[in-house]
């Protein structure tokens, strides 16, 4: 081959990738059906078409080069493929079209720990009170009983598990007539619906009653009323966790609000537990648009910070977390302030790093009471760290290979990082999944 015939190559690559690069599908196309051997080439970095495609989450050129069956497994010179590009973009409409099922998403992250729609919260039946009142009586409907916002469970978290006890109507119906017992309808257990029958309702149901009394309500197996709700509520199936963050939120509000804020009278439960509207008629509370009558929940940012050199994530620790524990800075978004400003004033205020782009990843409720964890990456646009000490104890730059020990090895150099149900965890997990140069 002569140097001509390089170049001229050479050039047919680059109007091919500058071609993914932008979208343009036709061209991609047409230059496809002129030179099929331009499917795979790589250009700078080892960056093929397709991973142009799903940086820039162009969807038509990614389903025109899957058409003419270019390799979706290709690495560039970082090791990352197609599918970790679009993930670690965003893009997440690529990332399933590359990824498929037998990804399920490894870097693109998860569903979260508390996050799973286990029950269709089936909200316009919370009006219904002939319907609700009916499933509160039904056999079929489930009961979950809490004990100062515990839940009653089974098994142990020694044997690595806990169960959600469901009770039926029987070992619970004394409880419901109580005035002092609230009861709380949670959905309808979608994935139990026999053909021609109502799926079983779900409620969470408190009660101040003598805690060993109540374990007497489930027949066999070894119940309890776990004590450390940050410790034994991770050790529930992804199902059970999705039911018990709405119910221990809903719950903890009632158990703090029991009073009107505006005005400060009583307030009657409504709509199967989800309103608590005020009783006096004068109050303010029910005229116009206010958000008093209705469950928190109370936004978090939670940041992972990148070092401008891209090998480095700044991770912070308070005093009460366990020796050698870190994980990512985070902080309570305050009124009239947008995710982006709140992650980078929280970053500031804490680590006195300034940050920059700011990306948004994926959420997690988080049930201790009621917050909604809002996972970003950040990139750093300043290095130097000084540490608020009100706010957490230290705060360092970690190097990508320690925090890829500490994921494999669970602690590294006397580093470790929080559980995998944590969004912290999972946003580790999702910079370590990409590369520097992405
Ligand atoms: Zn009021
Ligand atoms: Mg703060």
């Amino acid at each position: 081959m002569t140097s001509w015939q390089l170049s001229a190559k050479e050039e047919m690559v680059e109007k091919f990738l500058d071609a993914a690069s932008r979208g343009d599908a036709d061209q991609v196309s047409s230059l496809l059906s002129h030179a099929p051997s331009l499917l795979n080439q790589a250009g700078h970095s080892g960056w093929t078409a397709l991973m142009l495609a799903a940086r820039n989450g162009h969807r038509q050129v990614a389903e025109a080069l899957l058409s003419h069956g270019c390799d979706k497994w290709s690495v560039n010179s970082s090791g990352q493929t197609a599918y970790d590009i679009a993930g670690f973009w965003g893009h997440r409409h690529i990332a399933a079209l590359l990824g498929g099922a037998e990804r399920g998403g490894d870097l693109v992250p998860r569903e979260n720990y508390f996050g799973r729609e286990t029950l269709d919260r089936l909200s316009a039946k919370r009006t219904d009170s002939p319907w609700l009142e009916a499933k509160k009586t039904h056999p079929g409907s489930v009961f979950l009983l809490f004990s100062d916002l515990s839940p009653m469970v089974s098994g142990s978290r020694e044997d690595g598990a806990l169960e959600l006890c469901r009770l039926a109507y029987d070992a619970v119906k004394d409880l419901l007539q109580k005035d002092d017992v609230l009861v709380v309808f949670l959905g309808v257990d979608r994935s139990k619906v026999a053909p021609g029958e109502d799926p079983p309702a779900w409620f969470a149901v408190s009660t101040d009653e003598d805690a060993a009394a109540l374990l007497q309500r489930c027949p066999g197996r070894k119940c309890s009323f776990p004590k450390s709700a940050r410790r034994d509520l991770l050790a529930l199936s992804e199902e059970d966790a999705g039911v018990l963050a709405p119910a221990r939120s809903l719950l903890a509000w009632h158990a703090r609000y029991g009073f009107c804020a505006t005005c400060g009278s009583a307030t009657q439960v409504e709509e199967g537990g989800h309103k608590r509207s005020c009783r006096n008629a004068a109050c303010k509370s029910l005229q116009g648009v206010h958000n008093t009558c209705y469950p928190r929940v109370d936004p978090v940012v939670i940041m992972l910070v990148v070092h401008p050199d891209g090998n480095q994530c700044l991770l912070g620790r308070k005093n009460v977390f366990p020796k050698g524990m870190f994980s990512c800075l985070a902080g309570f978004v305050e009124p009239g302030e947008t995710l982006e400003a709140a992650v980078r004033r929280e970053v500031e205020e804490e680590s006195g790093v300034k940050a920059g782009a700011v990306q948004y990843v994926a959420c997690q409720p988080w049930p201790m009471p009621s917050q909604l964890m809002i996972g970003c990456l950040a990139v750093a646009v300043t290095t130097d760290i000084t540490v608020d000490h009100n706010e957490i104890e230290d705060a360092r730059w970690f190097p990508r290979q320690q925090v890829i020990e500490a994921l494999l090895r669970e602690s590294s150099q006397g580093l470790f990082l929080p559980p995998k149900q944590t969004i912290a965890h999972q946003l580790i997990r999702h910079w370590i999944g990409t590369s520097a140069n992405l």
